[in-house]
């Protein structure tokens, strides 16, 4: 029908999350139509991507840089962590603005149906930031779903012994929602409102 190569971009493209087998063809054959530049274009940020972004060796985000630029910067609140699911949630509180403190990314959620348990979370790194002390304050910015429900009280009952303060974004998202897919608005409100957990 087509050659090995389209092939082979229809395989990897369906690789990607959301995309079938219609949609992998159509983006292939697009591609294929496309001006050279524009394909080659798309292959070298993807390279670039995989060659020079990795996790933040202090709080797991992705970065160009390790420490990150927001672990790295003097100016915000090290005393203040707040810890979420994903790379994409640090980026929504971001957008909000306001939060002044540092992140702590999980890299995941406990998930009892996908098999997800907290040592595949980034949850002993998190529990060694906090015994290094100065860390005042943690908020719990898990997503308002099951998982996120459940690795919060995780992350509750491990950092108890701890003796540390820890909060949970209040409830104000729409739940079974995300913090990416919240509007700023109530993102802003949920960490204003946060209480204790
Ligand atoms: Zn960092």
């Amino acid at each position: 029908m087509y050659g090995e190569a389209v092939g082979r971009l229809i395989t990897e493209l369906k690789r990607l999350p959301g995309i079938g087998q219609r949609t992998a063809e159509r983006l292939a054959f697009h591609l294929v139509q496309a001006p050279r530049e524009e394909g080659l274009a798309l292959a070298a940020a993807i390279r670039d991507v995989k060659e020079n972004v990795r996790p933040c060796r202090r709080c797991f985000n992705v970065t160009e840089q390790d420490p990150c630029r927001i672990c790295a910067d003097p100016a915000r609140d090290h005393g203040l962590l707040c810890v979420v699911e994903r790379p994409q949630d640090v980026l929504a509180l971001e957008k909000v603005g306001g939060f002044r403190g540092l992140y702590h990314v999980l890299l995941g959620a406990v998930s009892l149906l996908e098999g997800v348990g907290p040592d595949d979370l980034t949850l002993r790194p998190l529990l060694d930031r906090v015994r290094q002390g100065g860390v005042r304050e943690l908020i719990l910015a898990t997503n308002p779903t099951f998982d996120g429900d459940a690795t919060a009280l995780h992350l509750r009952a491990a950092l108890e012994p701890l003796g540390i303060k820890v909060t949970r974004l209040a409830r104000g998202l729409p739940s079974g929602s995300s913090l990416e897919l919240a509007s700023k608005a109530n993102l802003a409100e949920a960490l204003e409102g946060r209480q204790a957990y």
